[in-house]
């Protein structure tokens, strides 16, 4: 596949959906939002973006310039992997870690710096926790001369000093969460000055920098309707590269985390089905962080402390922080909106793992086909491993895509914890599921 295949529009489902997700709510007057309000952290065109019921939409050619410095991303299929399992069914996996960020968030940090320089923003402010979405917009900030503040969750910052940087190498400013910096944070410090932090605090933050800095603009790098309708390219390639082996696929499977690399993968996907084709589409997640299977379809916030807007979707409640000892990503309390209102109607399936079995899974794929898959992305190996076992039950020839998120280069430290016994299986319980709940603001 050829660069001028990249494609040069991205698909919003927003145009297709049966049922539209409710509108997201000011958390201070419980009314649906109005674009000004948004105005204060986001550019303009991302919030027409956010709203859009158009169905295509132009890529910038800026955008797609930078696209090619690694697009279009392989398409691969899993032969060596096939062979190993004895399964009749055909494994393909979409590998977004060859992008220089190492996973899909480039494709939407890109994006989202683009916008931000045209509406004339001299920085732009994120949180991450594992570290992807942090390099992903320092590396974009860099190509389009912003400066880049990132809040890190206080225990990435420490355990992974190297995330840290390669965040810097970019010029970023990289602060840990909770901080001093911020309302927020010093209000988390003074209840729990040894705080590790999480997601939702960190996100805390950095809406507040931005909120309270005229220059100043936040980026997500998940959930939104902009940074799903971004991450779409993948899709749309990977239908086109489908296209030339003359397949297409049975079964689409992605990890899930906030749902950006999912939706980027299976809405292509997704558009077909409302049309009547027939596809299966599987969200996985962590069994620790049970958002989709375990959660509740509710408003929520989407940070700890309740500064962003109510978003309908499925929630464990915004004051859930996962266990420390769990090793992959994927640990938001929330899911996409968009994801959400599929999942309800029934149109996408969710099932969840253990981290002991998709390390295992992980192991066995890096094994057979080379590449080493970053943890988030190992939920999504493991689920297809499961959909080819089952062919080999029944004898079905299946053809089953998945998406590789990423490499698992800089997540060593948590497979040496694998291969050391030190990984719990953690068990979701019932009572941090009402915990959560309880929290879940009135509307
Ligand atoms: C961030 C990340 C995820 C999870 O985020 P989504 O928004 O759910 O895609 C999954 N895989 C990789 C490699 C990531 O970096």
């Amino acid at each position: 596949m050829s660069q001028n295949l990249i494609p040069r529009k991205w698909y919003n489902i927003q145009a297709d959906l049966p049922k539209r997700p409710a509108p997201p709510l000011n958390p201070a007057t419980g009314k649906p939002i109005k674009p000004e309000e948004l105005a204060v952290i986001f550019p303009e065109t991302l919030i027409e973006q956010e709203m859009s019921t158009q169905r295509w939409i132009d890529i910038p050619e800026e955008v797609l310039n930078l696209y090619a410095l690694w697009r279009p991303t392989p398409l691969r299929r899993a032969r060596r992997l096939e062979q190993f399992l004895e399964t009749p069914a055909k494994i393909f996996y979409k590998y977004e870690g060859t992008s220089p960020a190492g996973s899909h968030k480039l494709n939407t940090s890109l994006a989202q710096a683009f916008y931000n320089r045209q509406a004339g923003i001299k920085r732009l402010t994120t949180e991450t926790g594992a570290g992807q979405w942090g390099t992903a917009l320092s590396i974009a900030c860099r190509f389009f001369g912003l400066d880049c503040t990132v809040y890190m969750v206080k225990i990435s910052y420490q355990q992974k000093p190297y995330r840290r940087s390669f965040m810097q190498v970019y010029g970023a400013e990289v602060i840990p969460s909770p901080s001093n910096r911020t309302e927020a944070g010093r209000k988390i410090l003074a209840q729990d000055p040894d705080c590790l932090g999480s997601l939702g605090i960190a996100i805390s933050e950095a809406v507040e920098d931005a909120a309270t800095h005229r220059d100043t603009n936040y980026s997500l790098g998940s959930v939104l309707n902009h940074v799903l309708l971004h991450q779409t390219i993948i899709g749309l390639e990977a239908k086109e590269q489908f296209k030339q082996e003359g397949l297409y696929p049975d079964v689409v499977i992605g990890c899930h985390g906030g749902g950006s690399n999912f939706a980027g993968l299976s809405f292509p996907f997704l558009m077909d089905v409302f049309a009547g084709k027939k596809v299966k589409v599987i969200a996985v997640e962590p069994a620790a962080c049970p958002t989709l299977t375990k959660g509740k379809l509710a408003y929520d916030y989407g940070d700890t402390v309740g500064l962003t807007p109510l978003l309908e979707m499925y929630t464990l409640g915004h004051s859930f922080v996962p266990p420390g000892i769990h090793a992959g990503g994927l640990r938001y309390h929330g899911a996409a909106p968009l994801v959400s209102r599929l999942y309800a109607d029934g149109l996408i399936k969710a099932q969840a793992y253990h981290q002991n079995e998709v390390f295992a899974a992980a192991v066995l794929f890096a094994q057979q086909e080379g590449i080493l898959p970053a943890p988030e992305s190992a939920h999504a190996v493991k689920a297809a491993i499961d959909e080819a076992m089952k062919c080999k039950e029944t004898g079905e020839t299946k053809t089953i895509l998945f998406g590789l998120s990423g490499h698992g280069h800089f997540d060593l430290s948590a497979y040496e914890d694998y291969f050391a016994g030190k990984l719990q299986d953690v068990e979701y319980t019932q009572e941090m599921l009402e915990q959560g709940l309880a929290c879940l603001p009135k509307v």
